[in-house]
């Protein structure tokens, strides 16, 4: 895809805005046209008083004063009430909008590999930068771009010796500084790149305090962040005194912009070429194209860090999603529940380095690691089957890659005998159920949280309801609070315990009614009661279902239908509990190790 300029997208981006921003655009710049026959009307009255014209010169100076008034006060009401009608707020629930889609467009794959703090900053950094240079844009740059433009050309049909000589100190002055702040334009990203590392260290730091505090590291992380901040501070100086010389060197050209064409007048004045009048508003036109562009030159060190802002969060929106939910296909009707590994192959992408701030930047310094190797395996329909193996065997990336969670580099994964890629993902997703080893919740009642994943449109009765919550084996815990089922649980799910808070993950997958249960390490954090409850909820959620369950236990898997065992990537042997026993060494040896606690 052609990449489109920086401007041109901005444009583009902000097409919903065009009509009020084009009204608003005209509103001004007939204020700012007001602004160029003030001078001139200046200048004639003056021209009245040195003929002793009283009535001229009255005339004269009440129709300024009445220009002068209506540009102050028209943009003294207008202003507040456009921004709030249309600007303020619309712009960023626009742009929340905008890249809330986009999060929800990456696979599961990209989130994990994405630092989901430094993505949140370059989302509100750009959408307060676009709205800020928009703003800018319509309100000063454009308006005052146009009023030199039009000054310049008033004062060449007045005298064209003077405009030319402004013109050209103008021209030189715009020429260099551009050309400048493009060359410049990198060094502002090292800086935001810098800068980024910086918000992901001290947002880290925040978020981990519990840790810092409880391992007395409160110096060392200190130290360490106050080392790094410094270094970002120091690059900071050296950057904007580098680019405040050089910019202070071009600002001479708008001094003599100021000064050489007010001595042309003042020459012309002499040899009798113009009146004391025109002189007047010769004057006051040069001052106000000159005190127009250095107040357009003092918003430039803003504006070029916006644009950095605003081309990071262009850099975001332009990543591709990995695997497109949107892109439709199959829904498989009966849907049984079937699973198929065929010849699978599977490489995470890692990065070389592990200080790459966003996650985003450096995509070629790529390295490749062999995760899961030619797995072939057959999942029956309704059969409850286990994995297990080593840490770090392969175990959740295979069962990662059913729910497409990635995609397989080589072979291929079949749901009832259909390709997973040919499946409509969000119905496929809607047919299982996922319980992982950290349930995720939110600030809301245990209602809300269990309700969560259900399918949009789908209703369900307070007897469903009741009914995952005893599947779960929430009932007794439920049933005790005050307020039972619309208890808020806090952040993170900080008011209830990890055992509760997984049995409200299998009361969320249950309630959906799903064809695939997985359940992913559900176990491994808990304690012996809470272990208890949640093997009843598997027996109990098992029934009529594909579940699929990743163990550390052995109590968890015996009674599975099949069990694979996984080593470095590969499913090494599979059958029942008692067939593994007897004939694979695998097996064996995790249950000695107590890999596979019993
Ligand atoms: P455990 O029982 O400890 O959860 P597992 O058998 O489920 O382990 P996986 O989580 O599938 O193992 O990980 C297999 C390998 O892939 C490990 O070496 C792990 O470090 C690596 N890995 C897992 N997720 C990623 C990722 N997102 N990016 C890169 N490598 C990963």
């Amino acid at each position: 895809m052609k990449k489109r300029s920086f401007f041109v997208r901005t444009l583009l981006i902000f097409k919903p805005f065009w009509k009020p921003f084009g009204l608003m655009f005209g509103i001004l710049l007939t204020i700012q046209l007001f602004g160029v026959f003030s001078p001139f009307l200046l200048g004639k009255s003056v021209d009245a008083v040195t003929h002793l014209d009283t009535r001229a010169t009255a005339l004269y100076l009440f129709f300024a004063l009445v220009l002068s008034f209506v540009q102050s006060q028209l943009l003294y009401y207008v202003r507040p009430w456009f921004e709030i009608k249309y600007l303020d707020d619309h712009i960023n629930h626009a742009f929340s909008i905008k890249a809330l889609s986009k999060t929800f467009s990456f696979s599961i794959g990209q989130h994990v590999d994405q630092h989901s703090g430094i993505q949140q900053s370059v989302i509100n950094k750009g959408k307060d930068g676009l709205s800020q240079f928009m703003i800018s844009i319509i309100y000063v740059i454009l308006p005052t771009i146009l009023q030199i433009f039009v000054t310049l050309i008033i004062l060449a049909l007045v005298d064209w010796r003077v405009a030319l000589v402004a013109a050209t100190f103008a021209g030189i002055y715009l020429y260099l500084s551009l050309k400048y702040n493009s060359k410049f334009s990198p060094k502002i990203l090292d800086l935001k790149k810098m800068g980024r590392s910086v918000y992901k260290l001290e947002s880290e730091l925040s978020r981990n305090a519990t840790l810092v505090i409880s391992e007395a590291q409160e110096e060392s992380a200190t130290e360490h962040f106050t080392q790094k901040s410094q270094e970002h501070l120091d690059l900071d100086n050296r950057t904007w005194l580098e680019y405040t010389r050089v910019t202070n060197l071009h600002r001479i050209f708008v001094v003599f912009g100021q000064y050489v064409p007010i001595i042309l007048a003042t020459y012309l004045i002499f040899t009798g070429k113009i009146s004391t009048g025109m002189f007047v508003t010769i004057f006051a036109w040069i001052i106000s194209v000159f005190s127009n562009i250095t107040m357009m030159m003092n918003q430039e060190r803003q504006m070029l860090l916006k644009v950095a802002d605003i081309n990071k969060f262009y850099e975001l929106l332009d990543v591709p999603s990995l695997i497109d939910v949107s892109k439709g296909g199959r829904q498989i009707e009966p849907f049984e529940g079937k699973v198929q590994f065929k010849n699978v192959s599977f490489t995470y992408t890692l990065r070389k380095s592990t200080d790459d701030e966003d996650g985003n930047d450096d995509v070629n310094d790529e390295l490749e690691s062999h995760t899961i190797r030619d797995v072939n395996l057959i999942i029956p329909a309704g059969a409850k089957v286990g994995f297990v193996g080593v840490s770090g065997a392969g175990k959740s990336t295979i069962v990662n890659l059913m729910r497409r969670y990635y995609d397989p580099n080589e072979g291929q994964i079949l749901i009832d005998d259909i390709p997973l890629i040919n499946i409509d993902l969000q119905w496929l997703r809607s047919q299982i159920g996922n319980v992982e080893q950290r349930i995720e919740v939110f600030d809301r009642s245990i209602k809300d949280n269990i309700l969560f994943g259900l399918p949009k449109g789908r209703k369900v009765s307070d007897d469903d309801i009741a009914k995952a919550i005893k599947d779960a084996s929430l009932e007794d815990f439920i049933t005790k609070l005050p307020e039972g089922l619309n208890t808020i649980i806090g952040e993170n799910g900080i008011k209830v315990s990890g055992g509760e808070r997984q049995r409200i993950g299998i009361a969320r997958a249950l309630i959906k009614n799903p064809k695939i249960l997985i359940f992913d390490e559900a176990t491994s954090a808990l304690d012996s009661v809470n272990e208890k409850l949640i093997h009843e909820a598997i027996d109990r959620g098992a029934k009529g279902r594909t579940t699929i369950v990743i163990a550390h236990r052995l109590s968890t898997i015996m009674d599975a239908d099949i069990i694979f065992v996984v080593d470095d990537g590969k499913v090494v042997a599979s059958g029942t509990h008692e067939e593994l026993q007897k004939k694979s060494k695998d097996y064996q040896k995790l249950i000695k190790h107590q890999v596979l606690a019993s």
